[in-house]
């Protein structure tokens, strides 16, 4: 029988309001029942979340109390760590290899959060005032919403609920409706961990019903997002209903910038990573190569002679390097783009074509773009395997065309020229600069876009400060009793 997941709402697993099949992305088949949260539930997640709060049992904890909290979760996904990456495995179709390291990593997220729980400290300030003692109390922001898509969602959720829960705050969670599988079975790690009830609440459903109710609900003080753009700007609508903060971490057409004096073998082996792993279904995917025209023909020999030996397989086999999309959706986008900028006149290299085989795999692909002005592959999130490929003569050329999209999340430079790179990644419009690298990352460093990829930073310190408010005391230091105001001396 398949395996059926449920919500985790105020300390207690229950199923859904309704229930939906998902399919394994690399056979096609329905593989596991999810649970749907419907407003009923979205509305008892809040109302838990919103108790727990002021229950002394959170409410009263101490920071370094919460903290070790935190440091027993970090502990239990690292050992839950297999088990993990199996479902999100058979539930989204990453390949096994990534979803093994990448989740074992998110076990440092909690841990750098937990550390960081009794180091947010207030203030005094010295006003310009006589016998007055002024300081600043930092409190929890409130019930927060944490809504996350199906790609990195332990490491995604991570990023919210680490700064989150270190900061006092409570969450309800919504997994994507697409796999949600590995979100519901991490449920069962905040349980075991001993939070409080309602203090993390972990649900899924569908947009409208689901997020829509989530996000609008009077009780929730801050909404944190990563998803599309489109999606985003039903959050934004929906929080002028509670006026909630947001933070909104969205998706990307990210350059990836090869000059001539480059370290070609590894800027090739950095740019196979930047677009082929995950299958392209990555925000911060290296989706646009720009490469200085004179080294094009080697550059691209180098790099086609390696994606023909990717091997696609099976996610499941830790020698796969390649799998499936996600959802068959997504791979109907993707034809759909992919043959618009055919038309349009860009010439296939490699793939540009769905696999012949059960599953939603569609082939490594790439597409020279070079004489065609931004054809939609150059324009359009694709959110898969497809690389368009164009050139510059100029550093200023280079430039102007990295940063020709609505998108700002990450960029790739690829020099050897130590000024050149100072002088280039100051004037790249994004969020996220890797030079002579891609993909890196830490939870001690921040994350985030320009434009219309979003604003808020994720990770690092700062981060946990986003979960906090503040408070102002006044306090009058003299004994002296204060004068009728209205009585004039
Ligand atoms: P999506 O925007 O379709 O869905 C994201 C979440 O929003 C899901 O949980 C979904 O149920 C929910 N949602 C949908 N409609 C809603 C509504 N009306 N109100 C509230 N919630 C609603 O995203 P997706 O297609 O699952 O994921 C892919 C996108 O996410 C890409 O654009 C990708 O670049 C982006 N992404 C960004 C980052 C980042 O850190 N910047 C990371 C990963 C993915």
């Amino acid at each position: 029988m398949n395996p059926q997941f449920e919500l985790y709402i105020d300390g207690h697993f229950e199923p859904g309001a309704a229930s939906f099949d998902s399919v394994n992305p690399a056979t096609g088949q329905v593989w596991a029942k999810m649970p749907e949260a419907r407003t009923e539930q979205v509305n008892r997640a809040v109302e838990a979340a919103s108790r727990a709060l002021s229950d002394p049992t959170w409410g009263a904890l101490t920071a370094s109390a919460r903290g070790k909290l935190l440091y027993r979760l970090a502990e239990l996904v690292e050992k839950a760590a297999p088990q993990l990456a199996e479902i999100e495995t058979n539930d989204t179709g990453k390949i096994i290899r990534e979803t093994q390291s990448q989740i074992a990593y998110v076990a440092e997220f909690y841990r750098y959060y937990a550390g960081i729980a009794d180091k947010l400290e207030g203030s005094h300030i010295p006003v310009d005032k006589p016998d007055m003692q002024v300081w600043l109390e930092r409190e929890p922001v409130g019930v927060v919403a944490a809504i996350v898509p199906w790609n990195s969602q332990l490491f995604l959720s991570a990023v919210k609920l680490g700064p989150a829960l270190a900061a006092g705050c409570t969450v309800v969670l919504k997994a994507s409706e697409d796999a949600p599988g590995p979100l519901l079975e991490f449920a069962k790690l905040i349980h075991e961990a001993g939070f409080p009830p309602g203090v993390v609440n972990v649900i899924t459903g569908f947009g409208p019903q689901c997020g829509a109710v989530l996000s609008s609900h009077p009780k929730v003080a801050k909404v944190a997002f990563t998803g599309g753009p489109e999606t985003a700007r039903h959050i934004v609508t929906n929080t002028s209903h509670n006026l909630a903060k947001v933070s909104l971490e969205l998706g990307g057409k990210s350059p990836f910038i090869v000059f001539a004096d480059a370290d070609i073998q590894s800027a090739v082996n950095a740019q196979v990573a930047a677009i082929f792993a995950a299958s392209g279904q990555s925000c911060v995917a290296g989706s646009r190569l720009l490469v200085d025209e004179s080294i094009k023909e080697q550059f691209l020999a180098l790099l086609i002679e390696r994606v023909a030996r990717i091997r696609i397989g099976s996610p499941n086999d830790i020698e796969t390097e390649f799998g499936p999309l996600c959802t068959e959706r997504q791979r109907g986008t993707i034809e759909a783009v992919v043959q618009r900028s055919l038309q349009q006149g860009v010439k296939v290299l490699a793939g540009a074509k769905s696999l012949d085989q059960d599953g939603f795999y569609y082939a490594p692909t790439i597409l020279d773009c070079t004489d065609v002005e931004l054809p939609d592959c150059i324009t359009k999130e694709l959110f898969g395997p497809v690389l368009s490929v164009d050139t510059f003569a100029s550093e200023d050329e280079a430039i102007q065309k990295a940063n020709s999209t609505v998108y700002g999340l990450a960029a790739g430079i690829f020099t050897t020229n130590l000024t050149r790179a100072h002088r280039v990644s100051k004037r790249i419009q994004s969020g996220i600069i890797w030079i002579n690298t891609y993909r890196a990352i830490s939870p001690l460093a921040p994350f985030g876009g320009f434009g219309l990829s979003g604003h808020g930073r994720e990770g690092g310190f700062s981060a946990a400060l986003e979960y906090t408010t503040t408070r102002t005391v006044w306090l009058r230091t003299s004994d002296d009793p204060i004068s009728d105001p209205f009585v004039m001396r």
